[in-house]
């Protein structure tokens, strides 16, 4: 272990609590099951923990954060240096704090916000209901859910969002305003290298009853017109000024196309599904196709909204 990345750090950090792991794969965190390993896997205890560990990180070495990498393509060759991943014993907590709002840990799942919100009465955040990330990737992307039926299911983090906490790069814990998040459409302004651990979220008054309600309307607006029994990253790519994705693919006849065991959704065509025994190869080689079949029919060029980190094998 002292000849991995890992075994050095942990030996220069006799104060670390949390785990550090050496060349551990990353595709089972994963939610297209595809990639290669971290050269480094660093599991902190908790905000402090993950503190003491980057201040301690010599600054060459690159850092990725992965949440439940529900937005993400992990290249086949693995990612190099350290690759940051929660715990939910760590960073899942979700509290009900006064005035209609939620603290929830960077880990937390989405869903169980939304759960929680119910259970206190809080609505406004129901959209997150059907988003299968965590909070940390719902603030770093933005996340939200727009529809053009029933308003009440739709919803942005940056519209409920009220603080972060991250770590730098260096290893200083932050408290972050509406401000200096920048949101934007799936994304935010925030250095790509900041880390975040927490969030407090506003809603408003709402009966348990009718959020619980609204949650099932999201799932069911999930179920009709999005892939859920497959393995996808949502939305490949982010809808371009005045158009939508799905369109621009589904009428450039990107349906047609097929790379390995990847290939576009007939369901909702701006997703991307790996069948068994698809590669990363395959997957990221589809989507530059896509981009290049509508830029050559349409004159658009598409943007990837899902992640792709680490190298090609
Ligand atoms: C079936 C399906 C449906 C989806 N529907 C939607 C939808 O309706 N709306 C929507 O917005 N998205 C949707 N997505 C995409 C995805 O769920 C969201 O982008 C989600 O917010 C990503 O969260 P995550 O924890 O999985 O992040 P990841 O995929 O792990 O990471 C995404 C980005 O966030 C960063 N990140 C993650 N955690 C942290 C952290 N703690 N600190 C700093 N950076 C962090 C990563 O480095 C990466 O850049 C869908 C995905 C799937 C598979």
């Amino acid at each position: 272990m002292s000849e991995t990345l890992a075994g050095r750090l942990a030996a220069a950090m006799p104060g670390l609590r949390g785990r550090l792991l050496a060349n551990e794969p990353l595709a089972p965190f994963t939610w297209l099951r595809v990639g290669g390993p971290a050269e480094a896997l660093f599991t902190p205890a908790d905000t402090d923990d993950l503190a003491y560990f980057l201040k301690n990180l010599p600054a060459e070495i690159p850092v990725t954060t992965i949440g439940l990498a529900s937005n993400m393509i992990i290249r086949d060759g693995g990612v190099r240096g350290v690759v940051i991943r929660f715990s939910p014993k760590g960073f899942g907590q979700i509290a009900v704090e006064d005035g209609y709002r939620i603290r929830a840990g960077a880990f937390a799942a989405d869903r169980k916000v939304a759960m929680a919100a119910a259970d206190a009465g809080i609505g406004g955040l129901e959209f997150l209901f059907g988003i299968p990330g965590s909070i940390g990737g719902a603030l770093r992307m933005n996340a939200g859910t727009r529809s053009n039926t029933n308003p009440e299911i739709e919803g942005e983090t940056r519209e409920r969002f009220v603080a972060a906490k991250a770590v730098t790069r260096r290893g200083e814990i932050i408290t972050l305003a509406p401000q200096d998040m920048a949101f934007v459409y799936r994304g935010c302004g925030v250095p790509a290298d900041m880390i975040f651990t927490e969030a407090l979220l506003q809603g408003f008054s709402r009966a348990p009853d009718e959020v619980r309600a609204i949650n099932a309307r999201v799932q069911e607006h999930r179920e009709r017109d999005q892939e859920t029994k497959v393995r996808t990253a949502g939305s490949t790519f982010k809808n371009p000024p005045g158009h939508s994705s799905w369109r621009l693919i589904r009428d450039s006849g990107g349906l047609d196309l097929r790379v390995g065991q990847a290939e576009m959704s007939r369901k909702h065509a701006n997703f991307l599904i790996a069948h068994e025994g698809a590669s990363a190869h395959d997957i990221e080689t589809l989507g530059e196709e896509i981009i290049a079949l509508v830029k050559a029919k349409t004159g658009v060029t598409l943007e990837w909204e899902v992640k792709r980190v680490g190298v090609k094998a």
